[in-house]
């Protein structure tokens, strides 16, 4: 069994993210991916799937009174999502910064909506945007068998 080392004062977290349609047929699946490991952060859950209605509906059920709701709906089950848990200090406010503000057209370069986007309802990534939504949305695309708990041989030269 691993021996996890412990980070003192470390606020430890998991965020979901999902790589949307227009990710995936645009190739940035990779590129995505690469910017989080490249920043430190571990993942211990990665799936592609096509989303059922059902999921769409309940992941987006905030939005359901939104004009926009059942476009969004149709869009994230048109083609393939690629499902993904992140782990790491702070990682639920870090991995929404990397993905920039929601219009990709007013995202900073540098962002991921920023450097690959031009439009609000093609904007590449979903992040979770506080710690209790990150809950909730694991629980609701990941059971607990597709997540591995392991740690980077390297957690030593990315925490203090
Ligand atoms: P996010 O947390 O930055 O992804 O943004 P929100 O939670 O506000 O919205 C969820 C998703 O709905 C966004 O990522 C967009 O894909 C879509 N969306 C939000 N606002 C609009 C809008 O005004 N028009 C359209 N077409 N899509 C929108
Ligand atoms: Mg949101």
């Amino acid at each position: 069994m691993y021996q996890f080392v412990k980070l003192a004062g470390s606020n430890l977290e998991r965020t979901f993210l999902a790589v949307k349609p227009d990710g995936v047929q645009r190739g940035l699946v990779g590129e995505i991916i690469r910017r989080y490991e490249a920043k430190g952060f571990t993942l211990v859950g990665l799936k592609l799937m096509q989303v059922s209605r059902e999921l769409a509906e309940q992941h987006y059920d905030v939005h359901k009174e939104r004009p926009f709701f059942s476009g969004l709906v149709d869009f994230i089950t048109s083609g393939a999502v690629v499902a993904m848990v992140w782990e790491g200090d702070g990682v639920v406010a870090s991995a929404r910064k990397i993905i920039g503000a929601t219009n990709p057209l007013t995202s900073e370069p540098g962002t991921i909506r920023g450097d690959y986007g031009v439009s609000i309802g093609r904007n590449l990534i979903h992040g979770s945007d506080a710690p209790e939504t990150a809950q909730r949305e694991i629980s609701l695309w990941f059971k607990d068998e597709e997540l591995v708990n392991w740690q980077p041989s390297v957690i030593s030269w990315l925490y203090e």
